[in-house]
């Protein structure tokens, strides 16, 4: 049986490229700062970013942790999306290790923060109040549909971080699909950021790892906290020789993918019984809603998990999928079909 797994992009396995690279990478102790292919991989991504150093780590959300205790200190405040990765999915670890204080603001549809809620959201110097450091930004955001923020919004919120003397930090686990379905340089979208976490073994298909760009002086404070969460490796350069043909090979080819998740979205569109917002599209993420009161969510899934399709909810009624590498126009093809016949 033909299987369509659209759970999630972080199911991608390595590519051929990757697992020779894999086998034949050269290696040292990174703890001694001295595994040579962790090193050409953070050049590398420091370099793609526009940033002056790179620090790779075990996943995305150690490399969101790590950049938030790098920049802000016990009781300061964040300011962060109420949807997003970093306040929904990463158990509070910001808080828990490091006693960084959460302020939300309301994500719209488009995965920004209103500009006016983010300055109304910045503390005033007062004895009752946190104080704020950081600006958090996710790109393209998850729960968001994927959507991507451009360069003209990051401008906005920058200036809005440098009136306040607040930092930012933009949580890019798919941040090259942003670049792509924008048409823009990565380095020229992460301008605005004093530090970006990304994740290699998403869409990018490496097995494992982040990384985390900023200024030299940032990360050399990510690194401090990185041995403190346990995150130090050895010859990890076996992992990041995935990550440097991940880097190389394989972003172009995200537009791909999300000319995929716009195939499926079109199609389940036209589907009696679900509702997808077309205009929400925009890179390898569709969420979209089962509209009938006669079939319950959970069956939904079951049924499509018996044709080999499979898809995630995440706990709010939608229903997600995502295309990634191992998709093919054809999958996207056979998983409508599948949607034709359970719905009819
Ligand atoms: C997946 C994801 C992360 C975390 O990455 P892991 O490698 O799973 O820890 C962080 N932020 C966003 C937006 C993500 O989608």
């Amino acid at each position: 049986m033909r299987v369509v797994d659209l759970r999630s992009d972080t199911l991608t396995c390595p590519t051929p490229a990757m697992s020779r690279a894999m086998a034949e990478a050269d290696v040292g102790d990174d703890v001694f700062g001295e595994d040579p292919t962790i090193n050409r991989l953070e050049a590398l991504a420091a370099d793609r970013l526009g940033k002056e150093a790179a620090l790779f780590v075990a996943s995305g959300t150690m490399g969101n942790l790590v950049s938030l205790l790098a920049h802000c200190g016990r009781g300061e405040e964040i300011i962060l999306g109420s949807l997003s990765h970093t306040f929904f999915f990463e158990q509070g670890g910001s808080a828990a290790v490091g006693g960084i204080h959460p302020r939300t603001v309301p994500n719209q549809p488009d995965g920004t923060l209103p500009l006016p809620e983010i300055e109304a959201a910045i503390r005033v110097d007062n004895v009752h109040f946190p104080q704020t450091r950081l600006i958090v930004l996710e790109n393209t955001h998850n729960l968001c549909s994927g959507y991507p923020l451009d360069i003209d919004y990051m401008r906005a919120v920058g200036d809005i971080a440098r009136c306040h003397d607040l930092k930012i930090h933009v949580d890019g686990a798919r941040f090259f699909n942003a670049a792509v379905a924008l048409g823009v340089a990565p380095d020229k979208l992460a301008a605005e950021a004093d530090s970006i976490s990304f994740c290699l073994s998403k869409g990018l298909a490496a097995p494992v790892g982040s990384v985390v760009c900023g200024r030299l002086d940032f990360i050399a404070g990510a690194h401090r906290a990185r041995k403190v969460v346990g995150g130090g490796m050895r010859q990890a350069g076996v992992l990041a020789a995935a990550g440097i043909v991940a880097l190389s090979e394989m972003v172009e080819r995200l537009a791909d993918d999300h000319a995929n998740a716009r195939k499926l979205a079109q199609g389940l569109a036209e589907m009696p019984g679900l509702s997808v917002d077309l205009s929400q599209i925009k890179t390898n993420i569709v969420f979209f809603e089962l509209t009938r009161a006669d079939m319950p969510l959970d069956q939904l899934i079951k049924m499509l998990d018996d044709e080999g399709v499979r898809m995630l909810t995440v706990g709010d009624g939608r229903i997600r999928a995502v295309t990634h590498y191992h998709i093919t126009a054809e999958d996207i093809d056979y998983t409508l079909g599948v949607f034709s016949r359970m719905l009819k």
